[in-house]
């Protein structure tokens, strides 16, 4: 009998131990494969939709192993659920002792060294609320041994400044340069992590690790004997952004910052001052070119067509360059000015890289922010640098999520993460969605492009709501639809209406879930991370097909690579990563045996383009409406 049978099977381990758990044949499965993948060092893909139990398919045979592991998963907060829910659960059902670790990304640690300089810098002691929140961070770091700052996050949303004056950056840091190295949480937590049988990282983390391997990372991917990626299907494009090179208005103004406050610090260097000074002031015109994309992402190309985009990134980087230049014969002095000059050196290189960078193997594009924006180099494909990644090393890697396949096919995650030899898995959901479920897509809507469409989709949510009372999450792939219909249903529709940005994700799901009859109207983060059961969420509207905006950089070079190999871009790349997201959003729906709803999806294209049955195969299989009148009843009695 294998060790999954043992631990999952129906009267094994975990049946005996823990109350509420029930085998599931296709958690089995998995944890079948997840062993022998193990077991031959093997790279495994696994699909395994909602309700599968996917945590305990890979914590069983990666604990029953003996080996050491990392498990990555997509967020702090799925982070943080692994490791202090489903670890210890299944720690003390299988009455397995084992040294298990949590690692975080560094902005989530206190950074003592800063902690204590921000108590005399000028910009702290100007500010009476930001002093008195750094005091009382002050107060924290005396009790907190592990410095993870999770219980002063409600202080840190209060007071956005406070972050960057208490934690550490891998630009920032002073490494083992550092007088209080010792004691550095950062430190602590990594060589915790290297220490234990079981870490739990995020794919921040993970790809730090791989990319940055700097300051003690890199060592732990090189600790461990197997890989689990949980939420995979969020690689591709984590890959492209660690793979790439990137820099912004916001780490140039943060070069100049601390290299004001260094020379103010050290009081003897007003030359530093002054080019710091010229540094902060010199990105001004540059945010003005930025500004003129009206939040679109461009070419590098299309940007330095604009009127001034030239001059004014010539400026920034002269000045970035008189700042290097001043700093430099500072190096030796202390380990602050020899960070401020590798940081200023760094920054130009990059800079350089990206405007040099030939077209072909990389796409070289630029993104509006708040103030300011970035200048990227991104790799047109990630899969040659993953398979170097996996190859790197050599161990079993375990890739799973809900959503991994488009038309019940790996080909285009496979081909897009270079793993072409790898094992794959799909399996179903345990639910039965021809009874809890239904699909609608309404004939009659405008086209998504017509001014029109938001207007009825807007419509429609409010009179599904009317029959429903309540219970509808919105989502919609742009923030100008966001706009649009979450306004008009704020007139139209009788229940509370909850929009994205009116308070923190956490707590918008939160008063979601415990209103019971509000529409949450959403974007972007929303359509995965949501799960939302029982009968709180008993309408899922969808108000089109995500497909890439048309003018992405990113998307449009990757689509002209793919022409220029003889394939097909809408059907290689566009279909399948539209359906990818769709399948994210309509897995909202569903998230409990009990759970009973319909999805609706607003694109009347899924009616008359050929696509549409593609779409409609991948998605669970729910029964779909013939029309209203079907959708409308069904809605009636959820
Ligand atoms: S080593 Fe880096 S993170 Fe640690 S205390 Fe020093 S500066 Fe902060």
């Amino acid at each position: 009998m294998s060790i999954a049978q043992d631990w999952l099977g129906a009267g094994g381990l975990l049946s005996q131990r823990l109350v509420d758990f029930q085998a599931r044949d296709e958690q089995l499965q998995m944890a079948e494969a997840v062993e022998s993948a193990l077991a031959d060092d093997a790279t495994l893909i696994v699909e395994a939709g909602t309700g599968t139990g996917k945590t305990f398919a890979y914590l069983a045979p990666a604990l029953a192993s003996g080996k050491r592991v990392l498990i990555s998963t997509g967020t702090k907060a799925l982070q943080d659920q692994l490791f202090r829910r489903d670890l210890p659960q299944l720690l003390s059902g299988a009455g397995v002792p084992l040294q298990i670790a949590l690692l975080k990304g560094r902005a989530n640690y206190l950074c003592l060294y800063r902690m204590d300089r921000a108590r005399s810098l000028p910009a702290v002691q100007g500010n009476r609320a930001l002093q008195q929140a750094v005091m009382a961070v002050g107060v924290f770091a005396r009790h907190s041994d592990d410095g993870d700052l999770a219980p002063l996050e409600a202080q840190m949303e209060r007071h956005p400044l406070l972050r960057p004056h208490i934690t550490s950056t891998a630009e920032n840091c002073l490494g083992s340069e550092c007088p209080v190295f010792n004691d550095c949480h950062v430190a602590k937590a990594r060589r915790k992590a290297i220490a234990a049988q079981m870490v739990v990282v995020n794919h921040h983390v993970l790809f730090s690790d791989y990319v940055i391997r700097q300051d003690g990372f890199g060592q732990l991917l090189g600790s461990v004997d197997a890989v689990i990626i949980d939420e995979a299907h969020q690689l591709p494009a984590l890959a492209a952004q660690f793979f790439g090179i990137r820099v912004s208005s916001r780490q140039w103004r943060e070069l100049a910052r601390d290299s004001r406050e260094a020379a103010r610090e050290a009081g003897d260097v007003p030359g530093i001052e002054q080019q710091a000074e010229a540094l902060e002031q010199a990105p001004a015109a540059l945010d003005e070119v930025f500004e003129q994309l009206a939040a679109q992402r461009r070419s590098l190309v299309q940007f330095l067509a604009l009127p001034g985009a030239p001059q004014a990134l010539e400026a920034v980087r002269g000045q970035v360059m008189a700042l290097f230049e001043a700093l430099r014969p500072l190096e030796e002095r202390n380990a602050d000015f020899a960070a401020l000059t590798a940081r200023a050196l760094d920054q130009l290189e990059r800079l350089q890289q990206i405007l040099d960078e030939p077209e072909g193997e990389q796409v070289r594009w630029v993104e509006p922010a708040e103030r300011g924006g970035s200048l990227y180099a991104t790799p047109l494909s990630v899969s040659e640098g993953f398979r170097q990644m996996v190859a790197a090393y050599p161990g079993a890697w375990i890739l799973t999520s809900a959503t991994l396949t488009a038309g019940l096919r790996f080909d285009h995650f496979v081909s897009q993460m270079g793993l072409e030899s790898a094992r794959t898995l799909a399996l179903g959901s345990p639910f039965d969605y021809a009874a809890q479920a239904r699909l609608w897509i309404p004939r009659d809507l405008p086209q998504p492009n017509d001014p029109q469409h938001s207007v009825q989709v807007a419509q429609l949510a409010a009179s599904l709501s009317g029959v429903t009372e309540g219970g509808v999450l919105v989502l919609c792939t742009s923030h100008r639809a966001l706009r649009d219909i979450s306004d008009r249903l704020r007139r139209q529709a009788s229940q509370r209406v909850l929009r994205q940005g009116d308070a923190g994700k956490a707590e918008l799901l939160a008063e979601f879930a415990a209103d019971g009859h509000a529409i949450l109207v959403a974007t972007q983060s929303f359509w995965e991370g949501v799960d939302v059961r029982g009968r709180a969420l008993r309408v899922v509207m969808i108000d089109r097909m995500p497909f890439a905006p048309p003018g992405d950089p990113v998307a449009d070079a990757r689509a002209l690579a793919l022409r220029a190999r003889g394939e097909h871009p809408f059907r290689a790349m566009a279909l399948p990563e539209a359906i990818l997201q769709l399948r994210q959003g309509a897995g909202r729906l569903i998230r409990d045996p009990a759970d009973r709803g319909l999805l609706v999806i607003c694109d009347p294209r899924l009616q008359t383009q050929s696509y549409g049955r593609l779409v409609r195969k991948s998605l669970p299989p729910m029964p779909e409406c013939a029309n209203e009148a079907e959708a409308l009843a069904w809605a009636q009695q959820l």
